[in-house]
């Protein structure tokens, strides 16, 4: 798979694009005017490998927020501004790394006012387009023209060259773009599109996706068929649930694709009627066992020996389970036997050791 090459913009300390690694973000569920509890869920979401964190900002006690908030974080935050663009100057003053505004809600002569002052700073705007929050024009487009994810793409990508244009023709050339709809087809088409018409850093998401599992599997399909293609350089995974979940799925879906890997990957079957071992409670164990573990390996747990041996010769640690009892595999050669009661121990300090 080929990467889509990208301009890099920098949002704080943190490298967007131009081959980067995919950044992860995070976002903020409290009021952001509450600076201990957006502190705490902040530091909370960079324990869980948030890169950077998005907060919003509604109001100027939020945006006055923000300085003190900055000082007792390490992440760089961004916020998340609509209709008041006051609102944008205000955190830019108080020292926000990067501005997200949305073209549907803010006027040109608004947006390139924030331009101004982010450009004296250095600092990066998104143009965060969302289906929701389409300019009226757009909006009259999409229910003329068919209500299909094909032209609700074509509408989104519109607005956001709208006001790329607009900046790169006042000089603003410090971009990341988002195109967000809940509708999985409408957000992969729209970055399909707009990968082939600028060089600008995108932003994956599927928006208003929804609690899990149903958010999840969203998200997982979205974001990840479009980073598969190559498409995307930083992500955020919207759930209605807790924002450490959000960051969580992020990583997973990364982690499938080959694209995050400092922490053990499991393989392990289904089972069925051929197994002979309490599966679910070894996976179990061995889940909860490498949560904190940084070390980028493959870990096989197969319930038997159909598929088994291919799967844990190629590991970098497996076990094939037979009738209570199970062979251990590393690096492709058979170690030992050892009983089902002992599976999940053993693969927790061989992958301690490995
Ligand atoms: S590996 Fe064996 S136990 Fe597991 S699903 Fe396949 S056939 Fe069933």
């Amino acid at each position: 798979m080929e990467k889509r090459k990208s301009k890099l913009i920098k949002v704080g300390k943190v490298n967007i694009g131009a081959g980067n690694p995919i950044v992860v973000q995070g976002m903020t569920k409290t009021d952001t005017e509450d600076v201990t509890a957006t502190v705490k869920q902040i530091q909370q979401l960079e324990r869980a490998g948030a890169k950077m964190v998005r907060v919003a900002v509604p109001t100027a006690r939020a945006a006055k927020a923000i300085s003190q908030i900055k000082d007792k974080v390490e992440v760089p935050l961004i916020a998340d501004i609509h209709f008041n663009y006051k609102l944008a100057l205000e955190a830019i003053e108080r020292g926000i790394d990067k501005v997200r505004i949305n073209p549907g809600n803010i006027s040109k002569k608004e947006i390139l006012s924030i331009a101004d002052r982010a450009e004296k700073e250095g600092m990066p705007l998104r143009v965060g387009v969302n289906e929701g929050s389409l300019q009226k024009k757009l909006d009259q487009k999409i229910k003329t023209q068919g209500n299909n994810p094909q032209i609700i793409a074509k509408a989104m990508v519109e607005s956001a060259l709208e006001t790329v244009r607009l900046l790169e023709e006042n000089g603003f050339l410090n971009i990341i773009i988002s195109l967000k709809s809940h509708d999985v087809f409408a957000s992969i088409f729209s970055y399909q599109l707009i990968a082939k018409k600028t060089i600008y850093p995108l932003h994956l998401g599927v928006t208003a996706a929804g609690p899990p599992p149903q958010g999840v599997v969203k998200a997982s399909i979205g974001i990840g068929t479009l980073l598969a293609q190559g498409i995307g350089d930083t992500i955020r995974v919207s759930l209605t649930a807790d924002p450490v979940e959000e960051v969580r799925i992020a990583y997973e879906i990364l982690h499938c694709l080959n694209l995050y890997k400092e922490t053990p990957l499991l393989i392990s079957c289904p089972t069925c009627g051929r197994c002979k071992v309490d599966m679910f409670s070894i996976v179990n164990d061995v889940l909860l066992g490498i949560e904190d573990i940084k070390i980028p390996l493959k870990v096989a747990i197969m319930g038997c020996e159909v598929n088994g041996p291919a799967e844990a010769k190629r590991a970098d640690i497996g076990v094939v389970c037979g009738k209570r009892e199970a062979i251990l595999f590393k690096k492709g050669k058979v170690v030992r036997k050892i009983k089902e009661k002992e599976v999940a121990k053993v693969l927790l300090d061989c992958i301690r050791n490995y």
